[in-house]
């Protein structure tokens, strides 16, 4: 199968055996009838599995091509799982520029359980080799970087990896598996905020995982029915809906986005566009590669670096939305210093170019125009 009928058919078969109905019926109900001890039909208790979330979780696995995926609470949940993998004493190396939420997780959770992190800028992946040693375990990439757009060359960072038997998890949130296929370019795991374009709609908070080997997936079930943070069968059934139409969703952002960033990037107004769709980005060749097209993510800085024109072009914004998260139909923008980024510290943040006039958007599925329009007003 393909990807666009994957994203619509992709582990989907015999999912109602009882009536044959199409879709996956919301199976609300947290057990099921034994006829005798252990003699049940698959499902005994919806923490272990659900069968919407099942049928869920297949999808997962399908349009990653892995062979396991596994449905969280939330993406941090899921990135959560993936930690309790290490024990104290553990090292871990990841990409400088994360994730707020991640970032937060790593440093103010799992390093007080004793693991360290190493956060180290991996747009030149040879420089991840010089931070293992024997108490590597993980190595976790997130590509393209939130909120700077910076490319890391996933291929590169697997062999390094493998060299040292290294697990490597690539959070593949902003790029989905529409663009980029990160256990084809030997990842061990594939995470997801599936609250941002696989359920592309805004309407439902979740997180994913994605693994080929039988035993790693093992492990992190174990973990997921251990530990408890699953989503519920409602939130399943919007995600698997959401699913269906990834493909169309995602040419749109792509083709939406490369029109404002080339808008932007000629804006008298605006100092600097980061989108790895430019030639002039620094490791274009490089998202040329690994991505089938450069994503509806794009972030600018205001010409003079002036805080106050960025919080006056968010606040004069009327199709954009003011908001966190991303990947939703509708357009929105944020103030990553204020909002996504504030948990991380000032020096921090700056170092890796989120400065206070920084703005990013993503860029939704309505008509490119209106769009332009909007940002038009706003930047004035
Ligand atoms: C949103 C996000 C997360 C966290 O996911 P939640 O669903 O909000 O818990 C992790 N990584 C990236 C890149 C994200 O954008």
């Amino acid at each position: 199968m393909k990807f666009n009928t994957k994203a619509i058919h992709g582990g989907q078969h015999d999912i109602d055996p009882a009536y044959g109905a199409v879709m996956p019926p919301i199976y609300q109900t947290t057990t099921y009838a034994q006829a005798t001890p252990g003699g049940h039909k698959g499902f005994e208790y919806s923490r272990s599995a659900n069968p919407t979330r099942t049928a869920l979780e297949r999808a997962f696995a399908s349009i990653e091509n892995g062979n396991y995926g596994l449905a969280f609470g939330s993406g941090l949940a899921a990135i959560d799982a993936v930690m309790k993998l290490l024990k104290p004493g553990d090292e871990v190396i990841a990409t400088s520029d994360l994730y707020g939420g991640t970032y937060r997780l790593f440093t103010k959770i799992f390093e007080g359980f004793g693991i360290k992190f190493h956060l180290v800028g991996m747009e030149n992946a040879t420089a991840v080799e010089s931070y293992i040693n024997t108490k590597t375990k993980l190595i976790w990439v997130e590509t393209p970087t939130n909120p700077m757009m910076n490319i890391i060359d996933i291929k590169k960072v697997a062999t390094i990896a493998k060299k040292h038997k290294v697990l490597l998890a690539v959070d593949n949130t902003f790029a989905t598996p529409y663009l980029q296929q990160p256990l084809e370019m030997g990842a061990d795991i594939v995470m997801h905020s599936a609250t941002k374009y696989l359920g592309g709609h805004s309407d439902v908070v979740m997180g994913a995982l994605i693994i080929k080997d039988k035993k790693l997936a093992d492990k992190l079930y174990f973990i997921q029915n251990a530990s408890g943070a699953i989503c519920g069968p409602q939130d399943s059934f919007l995600v698997l809906r959401g699913l269906k139409t990834l493909p169309i969703r995602m040419q749109r952002h792509c083709e939406n986005g490369k029109i404002i960033a080339e808008y932007l990037a000629m804006h008298p107004k605006i100092e600097k566009v980061y989108w790895p769709g430019f030639e002039s980005h620094p490791n274009h060749n490089i998202a040329k590669e690994q991505m089938k097209d450069f994503g509806g993510m794009i972030s600018f800085v205001t010409k003079g670096n002036n805080y106050k024109d960025a919080i006056k072009i968010v606040e004069n914004l009327k199709i954009f939305t003011l908001a966190e998260s991303l990947g939703g139909v509708e357009s929105l923008a944020g103030h990553p210093a204020s909002m996504t980024h504030a948990s991380i510290p000032k020096e921090e943040r700056e170092k890796i170019g989120i400065v206070d006039a920084l703005i990013r958007l993503s860029v939704g599925i309505e008509d490119a125009d209106d769009l332009i329009a909007d940002l038009k007003q706003a930047i004035g």
